[in-house]
């Protein structure tokens, strides 16, 4: 019989899958380079941070700062808390997260879902104040028993790509991926990935995509839509030497993109996902008909699955209030078909 006794033998070796019709190809273009996606979304809790709660909270206990019976306390609300939830259901531990007030009700209850407890803060009052999310974390982390991850200075969430997603992309590709892409949050991905394919061949080029206004396009923090991606400061767990370079993507091409990969690739995605694709087609754009994009082998990481953001990405309304084209206009504004 072919079976797992845990769900976390479930988590990682996510299919490569070759992008096609959204790259707008022409039907006679030569040989050009392949794009393929790394689609994270297959992991059990749904999203890439499965993988780093796992390694995360098994460091953590190896260490003793997680103990059993312990409380995992992370001030999160998005893929990170599953993920942290997840595990913590499998291994007994408590989880309680701490999120502000505008988080929609339904993250919080996916949360819930999972047995984790989640205390919700105003937003409106200042950062000093008792209430604060600050405050709220750092009284519930500093509680005995309890173990806060912080995925932004944990080195164990750049190293849970360096021991996996890093080793699975060089296998599946045979050793010939040409570049990679990704979108940089945490930075762990893009750090933690781009390192063992360096480490495999120097040659591999590192590209992040960021979100237009984010620091790491040199922006300063200008707010965006896309979520999980772009900071507005720089995480101990995002390398500076490991990209080769960086491409800025607007919200309105990355969301563009984003339903595109819905409706002509099947690929039902969170932003992140559209932007970071959105990257890897402008970059096999530019080496398409060049000796070098000949044998490029593109891989790209799509982090999570569109169903988090259907009241967003994918409701024409949400899109319209912010001025971006819905319906079935490309990034470029033509109607597709035309
Ligand atoms: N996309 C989504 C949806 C995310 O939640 C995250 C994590 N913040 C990322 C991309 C970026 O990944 P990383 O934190 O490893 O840079």
């Amino acid at each position: 019989m072919d079976y797992v006794n845990s769900l976390l033998d479930l988590i990682g070796n996510t299919p490569l899958l070759a992008l096609s019709r959204s790259l707008d190809r022409p039907e006679d273009a030569a040989e050009g380079p392949l794009v393929l996606a790394k689609v994270e979304y297959l992991n059990p809790g749904g999203s890439v941070k499965d993988r780093i709660a796992t390694r995360m909270i098994e460091a953590a206990e190896a260490s003793g700062e997680l103990q059993p019976g312990g409380t995992i306390v992370e001030p999160t609300s998005g893929n990170t808390g599953v993920g942290l939830a997840m595990v913590a259901q499998a291994k007994g531990y408590k989880c309680i997260f701490v999120c502000p007030d505008k988080v929609s009700e339904d993250k919080r209850n996916v949360l819930k879902a999972y047995g984790a407890e989640v205390v919700v803060c105003p937003t409106a009052v200042a950062p000093e104040h008792p209430d604060s999310y600050y405050n709220v974390s750092d009284r519930l982390a500093s509680q005995p028993g309890a173990w806060k991850p912080d995925q932004y200075s944990n080195p164990h969430n750049p190293r849970s790509h360096y021991e996996t997603t890093g080793p699975e992309i060089w296998r599946q590709t045979e050793g010939r991926i040409t570049h990679f892409v990704a979108g940089v949050g945490t930075g762990g991905t893009i750090s933690g990935i781009g390192r063992y394919l360096k480490e495999q061949n120097p040659n591999v080029q590192v590209i992040g995509a960021d979100p237009a206004g984010s620091v790491y396009s040199g922006g300063s923090g200008r707010p965006y839509l896309v979520e999980g991606v772009g900071e507005d400061f720089w995480p101990d767990t995002y390398d500076r030497g490991i990209a080769d370079r960086i491409i800025e993507v607007s919200d309105a091409d990355s969301f563009a993109f984003t339903r595109r990969l819905a409706r002509e690739e099947a690929l039902l995605v969170g932003g992140s996902s559209g932007m970071a694709a959105f990257a890897a087609k402008q970059l096999a754009a530019e080496l398409a008909g060049t000796p070098e994009g000949k044998d490029a082998v593109i891989v790209v990481l799509l982090p999570d699955s569109g169903r988090g953001y259907l009241t967003k990405v994918f409701n024409d309304d949400w899109l319209a209030t912010y001025g971006f084209p819905t319906g079935s206009e490309s990034e470029e504004g033509r109607t597709v078909g035309e």
